[in-house]
């Protein structure tokens, strides 16, 4: 819950790694500066290109690890949410270092959940479940968000999921190459959410589009949030930021 004097501070889809150095320190340059004026911080998924558990041997995780431990230590609340990248984030609590989140004193988020902001309820998802008009994705996440997929995912040598990343990395380029952009979300599906919670504003990720869109319908007025990408080729980026005044979106 996020109250009073309180302020939140959103983002999502850095999609860090050590293939992209650059959007790596771009991402970390911007959030050293931002999170200071923040009281609680939300990543809401795609914070990591690809995650195959939390022993991925990647300078960069640790470099974030190192980030967030940062802001938790400070006494703000860090909470990160799963993307359709990192969804095996945090998924391997019987580490003996603990889990990711654990290491960094963070807290994860259920995708989707319900926060309070301000007094109003809002809707915190990814967005990848969303995009209902993608169907073979839909399938593809059911069976890769099953316990028995991930325990047998996990149960495997570091090498091949390694090799399983790379592949998914690559069909994942392939499709985007061929159709633009990653796909959007179905209007019926965010509907559906907003019911379902009993809210009238969402923020989510995920789909590289970065906006607000306000709608009516026979519920009210109603707000989506979307947040950017981040690529630091070409300088993209961006932070959502909540205050009792309501939110803002900041490029960067
Ligand atoms: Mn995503």
């Amino acid at each position: 819950m996020l109250s009073g004097n309180g302020v939140g501070l959103f983002a999502s889809d850095m999609h860090l790694g050590d293939h992209d150095p650059d959007t790596a320190a771009f991402f970390f340059e911007k959030l050293a500066a931002a999170w200071p004026r923040a009281t609680q911080v939300f990543l809401l998924g795609d914070l990591f290109e690809a995650w195959v558990g939390d022993d991925q041997p990647d300078g960069i995780a640790a470099e974030a690890l190192t980030q967030f431990a940062r802001i938790a230590a400070s006494g703000r609340r860090l909470w990160l949410m799963r993307g359709n990248r990192d969804f095996l984030l945090d998924t391997a609590r019987d580490t003996p270092q603990g889990g990711f989140a654990e290491r960094c004193g963070a807290v994860m988020l259920d995708d989707p959940c319900v926060f309070d902001l301000f007094g109003e309820p809002v809707v915190l998802t990814h967005g990848d479940a969303l995009c209902t008009d993608d169907t073979d994705y839909q399938h593809l996440r059911t069976r890769l968000r099953s316990v028995q997929w991930q325990q047998a995912f996990l149960a495997r040598p570091l090498p091949e999921r390694l090799a399983f990343a790379r592949a998914m990395r690559t069909e994942s380029e392939r499709y985007k190459a061929a159709a633009g952009a990653p796909a959007d979300v179905a209007q019926t599906a965010v509907d559906a959410l907003l019911r379902a919670c009993g809210a009238r504003t969402m923020i989510h990720g995920h789909t590289h589009r970065p906006a607000c869109h306000r709608w009516s319908d026979a519920y009210g007025d109603a707000c989506r949030w979307v947040l950017s990408d981040w690529d630091a080729r070409d300088g993209r980026g961006g932070f959502l930021w909540a205050t009792a005044e309501g939110l803002r979106a900041a490029s960067v």
